[in-house]
Parts: structure tokens; C-alpha cells; sequence
């Protein structure tokens, strides 16, 4: 007899609710090929709904007389919930998704972080006084939240990407509708119920699940819908752009990437070699901030993919809830054919495949959407396995001979999110973090992000920022008061 799938509904002003549709559709974990849960395919009306929700908690008393410390407290008790779940939330991440369960513990434990950290920020979101021209004048701004807040989720790392939305949206008085993936919604439809419990107000977060085109979009159009925070594909980042334009709703995107990883001669290999596997293969590839291009200076080239193969070999796939496994399967069915697709089109244009591009001979692995971790070598920046965003873990190596040619071929790419850099040299450190065309530039480290350090890409990885204090600009906006505190106007029809 078929298991019974546990059953969702969607969470608006505090209230379960079932679509307007009537339909559900299934949820399916990657390493099993099984549906697992259901959830409700939101669309046109149930956005209206959860955005009307979100834009009466944001006008009413209740909310807007809270001040900074007391959402700061909420954000906190928030924080302290998830740190008591996070082991069970973490489960879910992974049966969702097939992250590996270290990582989404990990996490899942650093998650509570970003509520304190944006807790702090709450009662310290203030206007300046601004000294004029004008003795009698007194100028001053506030800092105001926007109103509603749009947040749409991909599936690589649902709830971390989530809360780097929701916990400064929320620190600075604004209110959310959440559209997480369709491929990984039950973890918000978890996670709300901690909301609650923290002592937000309904209406003040509301989760609606469905697809794309139609809750996803909705969202973007929907008119009460001040700000859209968007993490997701390129494509699908210009569609939100676009459809957000329209009423002129403010957007950040953090998009995709095509991230340079390079080595230099006098790099420390051993550490390179294990940056260059966390660029790739941490999380089966599936990060934004894969080192998909790898670098290599013609002298170490050949040493060094002797040591990455070597280790990709030794590569432990299988159960992502099991703590000993390195790499978990591809998300879903039409992800892992999209990555075995590529390595087609790599073996195609020239490119020189020496280990993987395929999927594992295990007959245990066989109903999960695994694929090997694929090194192709002989790859030329122009080709597409060098341009375009795999998101699994196929790495393009990349020989090169000087460092302007490198700085040429690593900006050379429509994506600029993140770059590392591997060299003992400070003086090369300091010139290649200015000229590269990144966001993001880490220097013999890969893959390393605090909540209080601003983080988005250049070109086409996006626009605005995430975590630190830059998120908050993006999620309020600023008001020029002038009061005049001197005698009476003058002339009514000249500028004063
Ligand atoms: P998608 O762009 O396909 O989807 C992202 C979100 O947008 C999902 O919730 C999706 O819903 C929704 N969506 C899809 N179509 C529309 C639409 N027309 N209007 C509004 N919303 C829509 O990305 P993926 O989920 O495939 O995620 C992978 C991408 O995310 C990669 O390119 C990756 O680089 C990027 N990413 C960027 C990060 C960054 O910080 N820069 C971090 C992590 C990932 P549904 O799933 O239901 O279709």
C-alpha cells in the first residue's frame, strides 16, 4: 500500500489555509526518487491574499507601535526557536533537497546567528541630521521600511537563504510573503510555525507555496508589494526585474555564477587542491558560488589535477542523511539532466574529461539522481562548460601562463558573483582583489560568508547586497524631513 504523504497548507495571517485551486502537488526526495510530502499549489488569488495580510500587519497599530528593540527581541526568540529545531529542520533540508545532512546541520546552526545578528541591528536604523545652508532650517532623515516584502526562495539552502531575506526585511519594520521553490517548500511551511511561536503577529510572515510562473509571479506584480527579494536563476532574476518594473517595486537579485578559482605557482597546493573541491563539490555543486572555472598556472597544472582527481576519487556519495557522506545527489531528476547534459556539450567542444560524467555504478545509489564529481581538463574560457552555470559538480580547469591573461579570461564571463585567489604573493593578492569583476573575492579561502559581511554579485550575478549592514539600506528607505524653526516665510514665489 502507498505511504501516506503528510499534507500542507499554506500559512497566511496566521492561518492554515488550503489553496483557492484545491490542488497539491508532491514533493520528492532526491536520493529515494519518492514523493514524500504535499504541498498546495498556490497561485493568483492566494497571493492577493497573503500580500493584503502582509500590508494590513504592516499598517496596523500593533505592528508598526513595536519598537526597534522590542522586534529586535522577536527576532531573538525567533533565533533561540530555531536553534531547539534545528536538527529537525536540517532532516527536512535534506530529505527535500539531498544536501548532505552535515551541511544542512551546520547551517541550520548558524542560521540563529543572523536573527541576532539582524536583532542588533533593530533599534540602530536611524536618519542623520543634516547641516544646510539655511540658518533657521533644521533637516533631518528618517530611515523607513518599505512595507511589504516579496521573498522568493531557490532549493539549493532554503531556509539560510530565506532568513538572510526575512531577518533584516523584519529588523527594519517591513512585512513578508515567502514563495519558497516548489522543489523545497516544506522547510518554510515548518519553519512559520517557529514565527508564530516568537510572537509575530499574523499577517506579519505568510508562506505561500506553488510554482513559479504562477504564485512566483504573482508576487512580483502584485501592486502592494514594495520590495522583491529574489535569489534564483539569471532568467528568471531579469523576468522579476521586469514584471517588478512595472509598478516599480524596488529588487535585489543574487543570481548565478561562473566563478574563477585560481592558482598561482606559488600557491600552498594542498590547500588549494581542498578549496578547489569545496569550490565544486561541496553541496554536489549546487552553490552560486561554485568555483566552476579552475585556474591553473601552466607550472602546477598537471601536479594539481593529479591531487584533485586523486580526491575526487576517494569522494564518499550516497545517503545524504548520513553523517559520513560527502556528496548527496542532485536535487531533482531534470537538474541531473541538465549537469549529464553539459558534460556532453563539454566532451563535444574539445574539452578533455578525466574523471566522472556519470553516474555512480552503485547499485545502492541508483534510484537517487546522483552524478560522479567530473573534472574536465584542456578547457577553453570561450567554450560553454566554461561560460555558462552548470550547478552540479563539473569543474572546468583552465591553464594559464601570466597573470594578465588570467585577469583577462577571469573577467571575461557575463557572471561576476565570486572569485578565489591562491598565492602567497601579497602584493599579487592586493592588485588581482581590485581587478577582478566580483562581488565576492576570497584570498586562499573559498566559500567563506558571515551575516555581517555584505555579499551579492557584479554584472550579471545581480543587483544589491545581502547580510551586513548594507541589506538594511536595501530593505528601507529614506524620508527628508525640513522644519523650519525660525521666523515666517518670505517670498512665496522664489526658492528658499
Ligand atoms: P530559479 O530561478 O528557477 O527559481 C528561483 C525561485 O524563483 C523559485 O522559487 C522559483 O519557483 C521562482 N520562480 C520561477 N519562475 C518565476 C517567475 N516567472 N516569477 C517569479 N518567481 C519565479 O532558480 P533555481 O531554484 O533553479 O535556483 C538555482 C539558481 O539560483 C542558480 O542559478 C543559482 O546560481 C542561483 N542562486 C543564487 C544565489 C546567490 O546568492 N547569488 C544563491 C543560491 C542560488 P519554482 O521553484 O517553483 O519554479
Amino acid at each position: 500500500m502507498a505511504k501516506e504523504l503528510k499534507r500542507y497548507k499554506l500559512s497566511i495571517n496566521g492561518r492554515w489555509e488550503e489553496a483557492a485551486s484545491g490542488k497539491c502537488f508532491e514533493t520528492v526526495n532526491p536520493y529515494t526518487g519518492e514523493a514524500w510530502a504535499l504541498l498546495p499549489e498556490g497561485g493568483e488569488e492566494d497571493v492577493d491574499r497573503a500580500v493584503r495580510a502582509a500590508r494590513e500587519a504592516f499598517e496596523s497599530k500593533e505592528w508598526k507601535s513595536l519598537t526597534g528593540g522590542q522586534r529586535g527581541q522577536l527576532l531573538r526568540r525567533l533565533g533561540d526557536l530555531i536553534a531547539q529545531h534545528a536538527e529537525r529542520l536540517a532532516r527536512i533540508e535534506t530529505t527535500d533537497n539531498g544536501k548532505i545532512i552535515r551541511e544542512t546541520t551546520f547551517q541550520l546552526k548558524a542560521i540563529p546567528d543572523c536573527y541576532y545578528y539582524f536583532a542588533g541591528w533593530a533599534d540602530k536604523i536611524h536618519g542623520e541630521v543634516i547641516p544646510t545652508d539655511k540658518p533657521t532650517i533644521l533637516n533631518y532623515t528618517l530611515r523607513e521600511p518599505i512595507g511589504v516584502v516579496g521573498a522568493i526562495i531557490p532549493w539549493n539552502s532554503p531556509l539560510y537563504l530565506t532568513s538572510i531575506k526575512l531577518a533584516p526585511a523584519l529588523a527594519a519594520g517591513n512585512t513578508v510573503v515567502i514563495k519558497p521553490s516548489e522543489i523545497t517548500s516544506v522547510s518554510a511551511l515548518e519553519f512559520i510555525q517557529l514565527v508564530e511561536e516568537a510572537g509575530f503577529p499574523p499577517g506579519a510572515v505568510n508562506v505561500v507555496t506553488g510554482f513559479g510562473e504562477k504564485a512566483g509571479a504573482a508576487l512580483t506584480k502584485h501592486q502592494l508589494v514594495g520590495k522583491i527579494a529574489f535569489t534564483g536563476g539569471c532568467e528568471t532574476g531579469k523576468l522579476v526585474a521586469k514584471s517588478a518594473a512595472d509598478h516599480l517595486a524596488r529588487v535585489t537579485l543574487e543570481l548565478g555564477g561562473k566563478s574563477p578559482n585560481i592558482v598561482f605557482e606559488d600557491a600552498d597546493l594542498d590547500s588549494a587542491v581542498n578549496g578547489a573541491m569545496a569550490g565544486i563539490f561541496a553541496a554536489t555543486g549546487q552553490t552560486c558560488i561554485a568555483g566552476s572555472r579552475l585556474f591553473l598556472h601552466e607550472s602546477i597544472h598537471d601536479r594539481f589535477v593529479e591531487k584533485l582527481v586523486a580526491r575526487a576519487k576517494t569522494i564518499k556519495m550516497g545517503d545524504p542523511t548520513s553523517w559520513g557522506t560527502e556528496m548527496g545527489p542532485l536535487a531533482f531528476k531534470d537538474q541531473r539532466e541538465k549537469v549529464l547534459t553539459y558534460v556532453e556539450i563539454g566532451k563535444e567542444e574539445g574539452a578533455k574529461l578525466v574523471y566522472g560524467g556519470e553516474p555512480p555504478t552503485d547499485p545502492e545509489l541508483k534510484k537517487g539522481y546522483f552524478v560522479k564529481p567530473t573534472v574536465f581538463v584542456d578547457v577553453e574560457n570561450h567554450m560553454r562548460i566554461a561560460q555558462e552555470e552548470i550547478f552540479g559538480p563539473v569543474v572546468s580547469v583552465i591553464r594559464f601562463r601570466t597573470e594578465e591573461e588570467v585577469i583577462q579570461m577571469a573577467n571575461d564571463v557575463r557572471y561576476g558573483l565570486a572569485a578565489g585567489l591562491w598565492t602567497q604573493d601579497v602584493k599579487r593578492v592586493h592588485r588581482l582583489a581590485k581587478e577582478l569583476q566580483a562581488g565576492t573575492v576570497w584570498v586562499n579561502t573559498y566559500r567563506t560568508l558571515a551575516f555581517s559581511s555584505p555579499f551579492g554579485g557584479y554584472k550579471e550575478s545581480g543587483i544589491g547586497k545581502e547580510n551586513g549592514f548594507e541589506v538594511l539600506r536595501e530593505y528601507t528607505q529614506l524620508k527628508s524631513v525640513w522644519v523650519e524653526t525660525g521666523g515666517p516665510i518670505g517670498d512665496p514665489f522664489v526658492m528658499r
